[in-house]
């Protein structure tokens, strides 16, 4: 596990809104109130699911990011026990190496995973413990590979933590694994995290055209997979900036081409598998391909023929992060929801340019969060229907506002034509659900009682 060259920060990739010729910028204070690196770091490699994943520091931070995501596995359940080596007053004081390397041991022992990354918190990297050193020692005497992620929360962003679990997976596993030798060599899928299973479905329509997924970087993966990721064929990033630099850097290393991509809506599908075929340089796939994207396309118009009518011309504000913002705009406008309003606070100068590209000239751009400043736009633009993330929901709640989710806590999948359809039912029924008005009425001891009755 020699260390590789780390790649040069790159503002583009690190999701900043600075010239690419700048590093990333320095946090600011209150950045991380979104989801600290750390935060960030364990969104990226949570996903692989038989791996072991070891916070060392408080266990408030393993807590910060446990289980609040909706990334699913069809097997192991090992990513989601909450490892943490849980420091206390005396640990800071004297170090907390020695409890690090016992839980190393005690996970290594009682659980035989095939391997175990270990997370720096803002505690650890301050008190200045060598987790690097820790981590190679237990490493080369237990035999399995034990990674540094070096990702505290005070670095940063979450997208800046996306970025440095990138980093870990190109230092310490990617190219350290062959696979056999009859394995199908296809694409790997960078930052698809399998939420709400939505690495199922893109993986059922790829299989259809022919198209194999050789590493999923990294929902529902296992470990193994993602250590012959160099032998992929085609990278494809999925609705995430931040690991851009991943692709990159594979490209430079393995001659991997790649390109960026999202499953959220008819045409946006389409035009990925089209491109994977592409990039393959494989004719007969390309055929397969547009055989397959018109037959589905075909199909998924007139499943969405009743669903249309009922949603051509609503008005949605929608406030999510980075990618999806401009992507899941285009599901929208596939399904004639009109966008009056969108979030850009966690987005790149590209992703605006993409936003700008998708919506008309009168739609508001909202820059910084708040439940204020979203109601505020719902209100002046009258919006039929917000789509954002969990914690909006009770905002929309107790404002009487039809509302879906959209982001990583979501318990439906909308990507590729199933989830195009299924984004079309979920916004209909929310539309339609009586809740909303029962919620807006006065509450029955409020109603004023005539006294003459
Ligand atoms: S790593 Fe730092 S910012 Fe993140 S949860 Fe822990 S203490 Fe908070």
């Amino acid at each position: 596990m020699d260390p590789v060259r780390k790649v040069d920060f790159d503002s583009e990739a690190c999701g900043s809104q600075t010239p690419k010729s700048k590093p990333c910028p320095r946090p600011k204070p209150g950045e991380a109130a979104g989801g600290c690196s750390f935060d960030g770091a364990q969104i990226t490699l949570l996903p692989i699911m038989d791996a072991a994943h070891l916070v060392h520091g408080p266990i408030a931070c393993a807590g910060n990011s446990w289980e609040s995501r909706g990334t699913l596995s069809s097997g192991p359940s090992l990513s989601q026990y909450g490892f943490a080596t849980d420091l206390n007053d005396s640990d800071i004081i004297f170090g907390g190496e020695k409890k690090l390397k016992e839980s190393i041991d005690y996970i290594a022992g009682r659980f035989a995973p095939p391997a175990i990354f270990v997370y720096s918190t803002c505690v650890t990297a301050l008190i200045g413990e060598d987790m690097d050193a820790v981590c190679k020692e237990a490493g080369d005497r237990l035999g399995i590979p034990v990674i540094p992620v070096n990702s505290p929360g005070f670095v940063g962003s979450k997208n800046l933590g996306n970025r440095l679990a990138g980093d870990a997976l190109l230092q310490y596993v990617i190219g350290t694994g062959e696979p056999e030798p009859e394995t199908p060599l296809g694409v790997n899928l960078i930052g698809e995290y399998n939420i709400a299973g939505e690495m199922w479905d893109i993986e059922k329509l790829m299989n259809s055209a022919g198209i194999s997924v050789t590493s999923r970087i990294t929902g529902d993966a296992r470990y193994q997979e993602i250590t012959w990721a160099h032998r992929a064929r085609v990278n494809m990033v999925v609705c995430s900036r931040a690991l851009l630099g991943l692709a990159r850097e594979m490209e430079s290393r393995y001659g991997i081409p790649f390109f960026e991509g999202s499953f959220y809506g008819a045409k946006e599908t389409t035009y990925s598998l089209r491109q994977m075929a592409y990039l393959m340089n494989d004719r007969e796939m390309e055929r397969r391909v547009d055989r397959l994207t018109e037959r589905e396309e075909s199909r998924l118009a007139q499943d969405l023929r009743p669903y249309r009518k009922i949603l051509k011309g609503k008005k949605a504000v929608l406030y999510t992060g980075g990618v999806k913002s401009w992507s899941v705009i285009s599901a929208l406008k596939e399904l004639g929801v009109q966008v009056v309003g969108v979030g850009t606070n966690k987005s790149t100068e590209d992703d605006v340019r993409r936003i700008a590209d998708r919506v008309g000239d009168d739609t508001e751009y909202i820059p910084e969060g708040g439940a204020s400043r979203i109601l505020k736009t719902v209100r002046e633009r009258k919006a039929d229907i917000m789509i954002a993330g969990g914690r909006n929901m009770y905002v929309a709640m107790k404002e009487q506002i039809p509302f879906i989710d959209i982001n990583q806590e979501r318990h439906k999948a909308y990507a590729g034509y199933e989830g195009l359809l299924r984004l079309a039912k979920e916004l209909t029924y929310s539309l339609a659900n009586p809740i909303w008005k029962l919620a807006a009425s006065s509450a029955p001891w409020d109603k004023e009682v005539p006294y003459d009755r």
